[in-house]
């Protein structure tokens, strides 16, 4: 699109509370180099937002379930084939625009892994991944896929990419060397993160401190005036994301798993998800050590000093705001591409360690306990906290001027004038 006076994008995220993040954030970056922005997301979404942006503008699409999205539709399937009818020119950019990171997708599209892949325990060794996966480790909606129209979406994502003249991925070069060469071969893939808000990567820029279009309230002052008062490097920071469900029992063992770290813990805990924490938790049990909030300012938390752990489950957003924000981790992945996530933080860039499941699929409470311990106290866990620091710094190098995804940027941007 173009105007007479500068390039236009329109920019289509998935309605997602972590593609929308990203999205808005790297928006936010051209628009600073002189591109106009329209965002569009879905009208069921934009009514769900508690916040919104404040310098971009914004078109809302239709998928087809204008008054209540995805809950409405009751299920991915019944959603997605709705809104391949209703929106189905959007959808295609739609699609072309989610991010492609994944070079798994890639090798079921190309039939290098089956669908489901059969054996349990299978090795994988995928070009361009610098370690070995096992089938546990493959994004879940390869290894135990439970919509097929999710997984043809998803996969269907290559068929559309040749036409494409840029990928852009919230990513850095730095970060991931091997895969983005390898996918470079073949796409124009261009590196162009970690988009989080440039305040945070570089103290001399003004900017917002949060995303700015959020799905939930977020109770900063509590959260933040409660960090002040604890010690350095003292914290556990907890959180699950926008979307993922524990069981009863895993809340159960996680809280008990915090408690008997002994260390102090900021806890989210979506409203939705409260019933499940184990009775009298909040009153007898945290109050002491723990705070339980139902949404925070997570920047602003990653980035207080007081932090020094990070319980995760490994979304892309959040492995990424860890790494720039310099914070060790601790995983609990539960579906999609954080089993991927969590192969990466522990095997390929030591930044953090892998809280497992037993065979029926739960981390027990002494797990926890002993990767809480691991990774903020014990020897083996220095390791991990110089390469959080070090990581940091290349997440900070990648977007200064100049850096690595700075330069994709530039050149994305100077493209998009000559166009206009
Ligand atoms: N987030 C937040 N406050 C919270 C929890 C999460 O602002 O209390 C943000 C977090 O910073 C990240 C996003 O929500 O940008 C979650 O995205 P991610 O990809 O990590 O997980 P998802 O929600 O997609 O599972």
């Amino acid at each position: 699109m173009s105007t007479t006076h500068k390039a236009h994008c329109l920019i289509l995220p998935y309605p997602l509370q972590g593609h929308i993040n990203p999205m808005l954030q790297f928006s936010k970056r051209l628009q600073s180099k002189g591109v106009k922005i329209t965002i569009a997301p879905t009208k069921s979404f934009l009514k769900t937002m508690k916040e919104l942006p404040t310098p971009v503008s914004i078109e809302a699409i239709s998928d087809g379930y204008d008054d209540g999205g995805l809950d409405e539709a009751g299920s991915y399937a019944v959603y997605i084939t709705r809104f391949k009818e209703v929106g189905l020119d959007t959808l295609s950019q739609l699609i072309q625009k989610l991010r492609n990171l994944d070079n798994i997708y890639y090798h079921v599209d190309k039939g290098v892994i089956k669908l489901p892949p059969t054996q349990v325990d299978e090795e994988i060794l995928l070009p361009g991944l610098s370690c070995t996966i096992e089938t546990s480790d493959v994004p879940s909606f390869v290894s135990t896929p439970e919509s097929d129209i999710l997984v043809e979406m998803l996969v269907n994502q290559f068929s559309n990419l040749q036409k494409a003249d840029w990928i852009l991925i919230n990513s850095f070069y730095e970060l991931e060397k091997e895969v983005i060469d390898w996918m470079a071969n073949i796409y124009p893939m261009k590196t162009i993160g970690p988009t989080i808000p440039s305040m945070y990567l570089d103290k001399r820029l003004p900017d917002d401190k949060e995303y700015g279009m959020s799905l939930f309230k977020p109770m900063a002052n509590e959260c933040l005036n409660w960090l002040n008062r604890q010690p350095i490097s003292s914290v556990v920071y907890v959180s699950f994301g926008s979307m993922a469900k524990l069981e009863a029992e895993q809340m159960e063992e996680l809280a008990w798993g915090l408690k008997n770290s002994n260390k102090n813990f900021l806890w989210v805990v979506r409203s939705t998800e409260e019933p499940k924490l184990p009775k009298n938790f909040l009153d007898e049990l945290a109050s002491e050590k723990g705070l339980v909030i139902s949404w925070c300012p997570q920047l602003q938390v990653l980035e207080h000093k007081s932090i020094g752990c990070f319980l995760t489950h490994c979304g892309w957003n959040s492995t990424l705001e860890a790494i720039s924000l310099g914070v060790p981790m601790v995983t609990m992945p539960q579906w999609s591409d954080q089993p991927t996530n969590t192969k990466l933080v522990q095997d390929v860039w030591e930044m953090g360690i892998k809280a497992k499941q037993d065979e029926k699929g739960i981390v027990r409470r002494e797990v926890i306990e002993e990767c809480i311990k691991l990774v903020m106290e014990e020897e083996k866990g220095n390791v991990i906290r110089g390469n959080a620091k070090k990581w940091k710094e290349l997440a900070r190098n990648a977007m200064d001027e100049g850096g690595s995804s700075d330069k994709n940027i530039e050149e994305f941007v100077s493209k998009l004038m000559t166009i206009s």
